[in-house]
């Protein structure tokens, strides 16, 4: 194909203003008529109208044609033109032109240099390639001295307008002024595929191998893929197939995404500068890079070993079926329990899930998700971070929590002996006051208030800690606190995104997520009895992979020194986790601990409860024992 840059057509055609020529659709021999049903890519082979009479082969189809766009190509003699009756289509489609853009001078284009041909023969591009990909040799002004570059001519249809300069040490100009659009754009025309570089030299590399459907971005990985939304009716809509033929490294692995994105990942194919050979793999980290090192063979079979592009945010079956087969061999493994009698055959937990707790005011809430989060912690390792705002100061936080870890009250407390008051003695002794507070330090991490409560900022700090400490658990205690972001949706609307936020995260990170949640002012006469009572959003219920509500169930209490709290389990997602119902769990203020009670069905309406002793032993010497046997 002879040089584009010095084509002039044999014979006298009408123009458009965007360079292309204007052909009536009779001077074409093709029979099928252009159709108005917008179907792209209906491409159709002819002879040239303005070369193929003076041709030896004159009877050759060297114009390839897309019907649908009208556009065509004459791949012997570069003639590009448009068929008459499609012009008033493309001026149609055509995006308005925002900016008024200066055309280059041209002029001081030259055929190569000494230089030039010297460049690209280290290169492994021949002289011919790049002529007739409309390359020239130039004397430009590149940073600060006139110096020998290659030219870069950037043209559409018969017109050039823009160009860049390269030096033989790489150093870039562009013309100022002047539009930018992807290099050898028309390259599209009459084809079904094209392949996208990230430079012009990596293009020159593949139409070195045999390639003529070869397009560059103009700015390497930074170009902006707007440059492409002039050409998307004309040029890229037709096209069946996108070759993304990149650089192999982070920036060319962005744009082949975003390219990628606005191409559509279902025509892409991601064309990879490696050939995984177990004698001799071959790497490159471009097209051109793979040309030098190992020829035209190897860049034709990276091309043609291209996969097809991943579409973003999508999975198939394949990334879970060994996951899959398990559970059909091995069935679910089973979620954690607590260790509190009926509450652990209606709720076992498991990590990646979100637990919503509420409950009547005074039911002791944060405590029984202290508890909760212990027992886990102390039966099955799984360390927590906790955002507990309201169990101020945080030393009676600990102190609380070391409680239930003791079995007993960790504080002093007075002592009325027959002499008076004893403030003599500690109620535990040191040594398991110090292990049970070096238990916590190493397990239970505290949010306090300081970079911020909304819930970006907490679940940042919660997800920093499970890097460093590996927790597996959050508490957020409660959810009031977290600040709700800006805007200008409804309160109920945040809360929702807020929820919606922490059940992304907690699938994300596997950490097991409890959430408190305050109840809303009860109608009078109104018995809380699900997550729908929670303040401010149905979306708790919808969220929440186990809903918890608790209700004083002091009346059907037997003993003088628990409590009695109903426990009803609202939602429990997964039937494999548990089953929603109700249960009991005893709780007892001396040491903030909870425990079984068997429900006795009687004959009639009324249950009675037995509820068995809360243990008062320390958890970290049962915690041995367990190890031990
Ligand atoms: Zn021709």
């Amino acid at each position: 194909m002879p040089n584009d840059s010095n084509f002039t057509p044999i014979k006298h055609w009408e123009q458009m203003p965007t360079g292309y020529y204007i052909v009536p659709f009779d001077d074409l021999d093709i029979k099928k008529k252009p159709t108005d049903d917008g179907s792209a890519g209906n491409i159709v082979r002819c002879t040239c109208p303005d070369c193929s009479e003076n041709r030896r082969h004159s009877k050759e189809p060297c114009v390839r044609v897309d019907l649908s766009t009208g556009f065509g190509k004459c791949y012997n003699c570069g003639f590009r033109f448009i068929i008459s009756t499609k012009v008033k289509d493309f001026n149609r489609r055509q995006p308005v032109k925002k900016q008024h853009w200066r055309l280059p001078v041209t002029t001081h284009l030259t055929n190569f240099t000494a230089t030039a041909v010297d460049y690209l023969v280290r290169r492994g591009i021949t002289p011919e390639t790049a002529r007739r990909a409309g390359v020239c040799s130039a004397k430009y002004n590149v940073g600060g001295t006139e110096r020998d570059c290659l030219a870069f001519t950037f043209r559409q249809g018969q017109r050039i307008l823009n160009i860049q300069y390269k030096t033989t040490d790489k150093q870039f100009a562009m013309e100022n002024g002047c539009e930018l659009i992807p290099w050898n754009i028309d390259a599209c025309i009459g084809q079904d595929s094209i392949i996208i570089t990230e430079g012009m030299m990596d293009a020159l590399a593949l139409m070195e191998a045999g390639f003529d459907n070869v397009i560059s971005v103009p700015n390497g990985a930074q170009s902006d893929k707007h440059l492409f939304d002039r050409f998307r009716y004309s040029h890229l809509d037709p096209l069946k197939t996108i070759y993304l033929a990149g650089d192999m490294d982070g920036d060319g692995e962005r744009l082949r995404q975003v390219l990628a994105e606005y191409f559509g990942e279902a025509r892409c194919r991601i064309v990879e500068w490696r050939i995984d050979d177990d004698q001799h793999p071959m790497v490159a980290k471009d097209a051109n890079e793979m040309l030098m090192t190992y020829g035209t063979d190897a860049v034709l079979q990276c091309v043609n070993h291209a996969v097809p592009c991943p579409i973003t945010g999508v999975e198939t079956l394949g990334t879970y079926r060994q996951k899959v087969l398990s559970i059909w061999e091995n069935g679910i493994t089973p979620g954690k329990k607590v260790g509190w009698g009926e509450f652990d055959d209606h709720v076992q937990f498991e990590l990646g899930r979100s637990v919503i707790i509420v409950g009547e005011p005074g039911t002791g809430k944060s405590t029984l998700a202290d508890d909760l989060i212990l027992n886990l912690a102390l039966l099955h390792g799984w360390k927590a971070a906790v955002y507990s705002p309201e169990m101020f100061p945080p030393e009676r936080h600990i102190e609380r929590m070391a409680t239930a870890i003791a079995g007993k009250k960790f504080r002093r407390e007075e002592v009325t002996t027959e002499r008076g008051i004893d403030y003599r003695r500690t109620a535990i002794p040191q040594p398991m006051a110090e292990r049970i507070l070096d238990w916590l330090e190493g397990n239970i991490f505290f949010l306090t208030e300081e970079s911020g409560r909304t819930i970006h900022k907490l679940l940042h700090r919660a997800e920093q800690l499970q890097r460093r400490y590996g927790i597996r658990q959050l508490l957020l205690d409660p959810f009031n606190y977290i600040q709700l972001p800006d805007g200008a949706k409804s309160d109920t609307m945040k809360i929702g995104d807020v929820l919606a936020e922490i059940e992304l995260f907690a699938h994300r990170t596997g950490l097991l997520v409890t959430v408190v949640v305050h109840p809303s002012k009860p109608q009078k006469g109104e018995q809380i009895e699900s997550l729908y009572n929670a303040s401010g959003s149905a979306e708790f219920r919808n969220r929440a992979d186990y809903g918890l509500v608790l209700v004083n169930d002091d009346k059907a209490c037997t003993s003088r020194s628990l409590h009695l709290l109903k426990v009803i389990v609202d939602k429990v997602r997964d039937d494999a986790m548990g089953h929603k119902g109700t249960c009991h769990l005893s709780f007892n203020p001396q040491n903030y601990r909870h425990g079984m009670v068997q429900t006795i069905h009687q004959t009639g309406e009324y249950n009675t409860y037995n509820i068995l002793p809360v243990s008062s032993q320390c958890w970290l010497d049962r915690a041995e024992e367990i190890e031990i046997f």
